[in-house]
């Protein structure tokens, strides 16, 4: 049986690094038909706190990676917090010395510090001196006699040499020379991570672990102590960091360090598992946007990628566009509703047919992460709009342009268009569907209310019979009805805006 975990720390949230970890081992359960657990490995007591349980938690979830088992959902091998563990860790402990697989060490930390500034000082790796390793009896009950605890370390057998068969880097291989004799269990009898990793991973029966090649001289250690409990090691793939753009370490400044700010921007998850995947990963040449089942399906551990990749905002960015731009639109009204609270009241969103869904659909191409929505929709809202520089200048170049803007809200008042929100206006906006093609007939829908390509038609008419080109009267009608000179069509905008407030703020503008 296939089974792979994420252990993750409780020392911060959810990073980008952590999160690709959890993804691959995740994805590599799932295409492999196995099982996927989450464990939390607190035994840095200094460095964990419990509150960052549920910022992980949330983390996981919001990417839509689940976990068979876990602390919160449970499992036949819980518990799993290792802090719930320790008479586990004690048993193994004792077991390993029984077999001469470790030893007990009663140096104090500063005895420890100075044994590694004498081996530095002789041209040895600054290791521990191993002066503990082969303590007579005598000697053992003297230290015993005065009062001190022993920590117990690994006794790497020597000399020899252990290999890590990588699933990404290939065969690696060290000298146990070079590996410390590393202290397994401090005389509280909270265990180290490596140890309390070995013991777990054994216990739930991990076949693969994926995580940082950060890792990798620990994998060394780990490995030697899976032979030492005569049990075989999961497979490993210590994979690259992830790198800034300009190839450096990532700094905190290029990513978050908690995977929740993507959503807080409104970045879609979906978008950002995607985006994630591909950080060590690829799908295709060709193809960079694919479903969880097609990664699902193609996903294997030995096609990480060997070189580090570059975290890139901008394609992040882009990729975030693009699933927006595919929501289907009630999707959409959906995942915008946080994004707009404030602005619009909650009932509004109700239904995508109706006004918000005709609003929002006009800015569906026009944004990569929700969090533009606000800004970009607020004109819509309110009986008056403040105008911007370009748009006020858009005025003030063409010298009849108030002039217009009070005979065009005098010409509209004759007009069918819809009421303005927050009045009823839902036949009106289930006969359109925003934003309108172009080329659309006048009368391509029957309706009582006039709509985008009837309202476009008529003002191209009253612009001809005043001698007016198009093209100059738009630019201060926009100005006067959006405050802005960009946008979605701008008859589309006139539509949703509504009777009362377009005249209102054709009137202003004319006399402001
Ligand atoms: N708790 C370790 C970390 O957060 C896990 C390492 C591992 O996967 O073995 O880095």
């Amino acid at each position: 049986m296939t089974r792979l975990r994420f252990a993750p720390s409780p020392t911060g949230p959810l990073h980008l690094g952590g999160a690709r970890t959890a993804l691959y081992n995740w994805a590599a359960a799932r295409a492999m038909g196995g099982t996927f657990i989450l464990r939390i490995e607190d035994t840095d007591r200094e460095r964990s706190d419990d509150k960052w349980l549920p910022t992980i938690f949330e983390g996981l979830r919001w990417l839509g990676i689940q976990w068979d088992e876990g602390p919160d959902v449970g499992g036949p091998l819980g518990p799993y917090v290792q802090m719930q563990r320790l008479p586990l860790y004690a048993r193994y402990a004792r077991a390993l010395l029984d077999a001469g697989h470790a030893y007990e060490c009663y140096c104090t930390p500063e005895e420890v510090e100075a044994g590694r500034e004498r081996e530095k000082a002789a041209g040895r790796r600054p290791m521990y001196d191993r002066r503990c390793r082969e303590l007579a009896a005598a000697e053992r009950a003297r230290l015993v006699a005065e009062g001190r605890k022993a920590s117990i370390r690994a006794k790497i057998p020597l000399p020899g040499t252990v290999t890590i068969e990588d699933l990404c880097k290939g065969e690696i291989t060290v000298s146990h020379e070079e590996i410390d004799d590393w202290v397994m269990l401090r005389p509280d009898g909270i265990p180290l991570y490596n140890f309390a990793c070995v013991v777990d991973d054994l216990e739930m029966r991990i076949t693969h672990v994926v995580r940082g090649e950060e890792h990798t001289v620990n994998g060394f250690k780990q490995v030697l102590l899976f032979a030492a409990l005569g049990a075989t090691p999961p497979r490993y793939a210590h994979i690259p960091l992830i790198l800034g753009k300009d190839g450096r370490k990532l700094s905190k400044r290029e990513a978050v360090t908690n995977i929740l700010e993507y959503r807080d921007k409104g970045f879609l998850a979906d978008a950002v598992f995607n985006y994630i995947t591909l950080l060590g990963w690829s799908f295709s040449g060709d193809r960079d946007v694919f479903t969880r089942e097609e990664l699902l399906a193609r996903f294997s551990i030995d096609d990480i990628g060997k070189s580090g990749s570059k975290f890139d905002e901008e394609k992040l960015l882009w990729m975030s566009g693009d699933y927006v731009r595919r929501l289907p639109r009630a999707r959409f009204v959906a995942e915008a509703q946080p994004f707009l609270r404030g602005l619009v009241p909650d009932d509004a969103f109700a239904s995508a047919t109706g006004f918000l869904g005709n609003l929002l659909g006009c800015y569906q191409e026009r944004v990569q992460v929700l969090a533009e929505l606000a800004g970009k929709v607020a004109w819509a809202f309110g009986d008056a709009v403040a105008l911007d520089d370009e748009a006020r200048g858009k005025i003030e170049k063409e010298s009849e342009a108030r002039a217009w803007l009070a005979q065009y809200a005098e010409h509209l008042e004759n007009l069918p268009l819809p009421p303005s929100f927050p009045s009823d206006r839902s036949a009106a906006d289930a006969a359109f569907v925003l934003p309108t093609p172009p080329g659309t007939a006048p009368d391509a829908v029957a309706s009582p209310f006039a709509g985008p390509s009837r309202l476009e038609h008529d003002a191209r008419a009253f612009a001809e019979a005043r001698g007016v080109k198009f093209g100059r009267f738009v630019h201060p009608v926009r100005a006067a009805l959006t405050g802005t000179t960009k946008g979605p069509g701008l008859f589309d905008c006139l539509f949703l805006l509504g009777k009362e407030r377009a005249l209102a703020r054709l009137r202003a503008a004319a006399t402001g």
